[in-house]
């Protein structure tokens, strides 16, 4: 077990572990905490499932464990017997002791069936003593099946049960007779009433063959139908405020469960129920279905709160991009950040140019200023990380000749310093990124400091390389077009050389080929 997932799955049956591959498959982390007592364990096999018709129980969960698993979700058999609020997490106790923690509780513990006190019934539970026409009716089709009263539904069971088999019995054990109308749909259907209670059952081999009344009677059967209480095991549910409600039907208490919307959400924020715990109905496949919903619920749901939290993260990084302590942080952990070859847009535009002064704003480790110096450019190279520029003035000295004394090195940071006008017969500014309105002023000032003659080079990432697997931070506003850049030049100023989204081939963090566009302006001052 880790100590923390998106979700731990109350209870491994058809609901849990339905909801716990939705989960996994959804890049969830999920845990699965089961007792390993399903409902059905009892019976031969799951009916009314469809694809899986008759599977024994055990293998169809067996089944769906390999599923959850082979997704990556977690199963742990245990018992999970307390559930706290922690801040936002849930911490779930498993067994009494290990603890686990859980963005999302997904309750999937079924119900109990309570069943009449008649000796031997419990015993055979399942298997001849049964309560589902659906789940068993098939099975016993045509046999003789008495039905047990235990309350004012019993007519309508056997009613329903005489769907499966001509040869019925309403067994009235402690009920009242029924009136003169049920006592006639049920001669109709050929359905005999028997009185006076049932005292045990008849088995011979380990199989039912009737029960005996308390008058001593033996009456022939098959089958015993029951009607159960059904319970759910809502003890967990209760502990975070969650109250269970009666179930009718036609107008009597059958059982109770947790009330829930439809996809299984309870009135208690981050706790989702499916199956027999929030639907006494519910057979294995409605179960299933009722899980995976729950599971795509709540992944929806941490979607939501995943948007959230990275909008409070991006806010938080965008605030801090733009201040010295960040680049300060980013430089000194580690050795170098960039290349160390100088930007191929500026060795595009430059290599042919005739040196004098250029401006390099945001430097970096200074790769573009020593290319420069190399060339014989005298360089103001300006960045808001001494780090880096002390990194930089190393690479100038390491490059020998007299680079270093031509470069000279310049702490600013550039949303406030302004060049000196005019001055330059080369500005240079390489994926200068900053929000639209403080760019553009960046910019102009950049523009104002062209000396005549001179060229202003702007280049950036283009914002088509969003749409690709390179990696880029993700701040549309802060990425801009060639053409962008030259509509802010005054054309009476300036003339126009390049303006392009130019192709050049990178690897993404994936290391698959990618081909990004930089964002290339070349313009003349008059
Ligand atoms: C005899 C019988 C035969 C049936 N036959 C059929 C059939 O043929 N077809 C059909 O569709 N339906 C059948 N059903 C109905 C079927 O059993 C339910 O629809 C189904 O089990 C509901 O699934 P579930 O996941 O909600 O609950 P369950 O399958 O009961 O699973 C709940 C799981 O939660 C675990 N659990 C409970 N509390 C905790 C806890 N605190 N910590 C950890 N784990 C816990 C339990 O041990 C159990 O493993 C039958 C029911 C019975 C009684």
């Amino acid at each position: 077990m880790d100590d923390r997932y998106d979700v731990v799955v109350v209870g491994g049956g058809a609901a849990g572990l339905a909801g716990a591959v939705a989960l996994a498959r959804a890049r969830r982390t999920v845990l699965v905490v089961d007792a390993g007592e399903p409902r059905n364990a009892p019976a031969d096999g799951v009916h009314n499932y469809l694809g899986r018709e008759g599977t024994p129980p055990a293998e169809l969960v067996a089944a769906g464990r390999d599923e959850v698993t082979g997704y990556g979700g977690q199963i742990v058999a245990g018992r999970v017997d307390a559930v706290d609020r922690d801040g936002a997490d849930f911490v779930v106790t498993v067994d009494g002791g290990r603890t686990v923690r859980a963005r999302r509780l997904l309750v999937t513990t079924g119900l109990a069936d309570e069943l009449p006190e008649v000796p031997g019934v419990a015993e055979r539970w399942g298997r001849d003593v049964l309560h589902c026409p659906y789940c068993h009716g098939w099975e016993v089709r045509d046999r003789r099946i008495g039905v047990l009263a235990t309350g004012p539904l019993a007519a309508h069971q056997a009613r329903m049960w005489r769907q499966w088999s001509p040869h019925v019995l309403l067994l009235l054990h402690d009920t009242d007779a029924p009136d003169a109308d049920e006592a006639e749909r049920l001669a109709a259907r050929g359905i005999s009433v028997v009185p006076g209670p049932v005292a045990d059952l008849e088995v011979a081999d380990d199989t039912l063959t009737g029960v005996r009344l308390a008058s001593g009677e033996v009456v022939a059967l098959d089958a015993l139908v029951v009607a159960t209480r059904m319970t759910a095991r809502s003890a967990l549910l209760e502990s975070l405020g969650l109250t269970p409600v009666d179930v009718e039907m036609s107008g009597h208490v059958v059982g109770r469960q947790v009330p829930a919307d439809a996809s299984g959400a309870t009135a208690v924020p981050g706790v989702w129920v499916a199956g027999n715990v929030a639907d006494v109905s519910a057979q294995v496949i409605r179960a299933a279905g009722a899980g995976m919903m729950a599971g795509a619920a709540i992944n929806a749901d941490l979607v939501e709160e995943d948007t959230r939290d990275a909008v409070a993260e991006h806010r938080r990084q965008r605030e801090a991009m733009f201040t010295e302590a960040a680049w300060e942080e980013r430089y000194q952990a580690r050795p170098a950040v960039w290349s160390g070859r100088p930007n191929p847009q500026l060795v595009a535009e430059a290599a042919e140019l005739t040196p004098g002064r250029a401006l390099d704003v945001g430097s970096g480790e200074g790769a573009d200023a020593v290319w420069l110096a190399e060339r014989g450019w005298r360089v103001t190279a300006v960045d808001i990380a001494t780090t880096a520029l002390a990194r930089a003035a190393e690479h100038a000295k390491a490059a020998g000749g007299q680079v270093a004394e031509r470069v000279e090195w310049t702490h600013a940071d550039l949303l406030r310093w302004s060049p000196a006008e005019a001055t330059y017969d080369l500005v240079s500014a390489q994926f200068m990124h900053l929000p639209p309105q403080p760019r553009r002023a960046l910019f102009a000032r950049l523009a104002d400091a062209v000396a005549p003659g001179g060229r202003l080079l702007i280049v950036g990432h283009h914002p088509w390389d969003l749409r690709t697997t390179a990696h880029r931070m993700h701040y549309p506003e802060m990425m801009y077009t060639a053409e962008q850049v030259a509509a802010q030049l005054d054309p009476a100023r300036f003339e126009v050389l390049v303006a392009q989204a130019r192709p050049r081939a990178a690897v993404d963090p994936d290391g698959r080929d990618v081909v990004v566009h930089d964002a290339v302006l070349l313009a003349r001052r008059r």
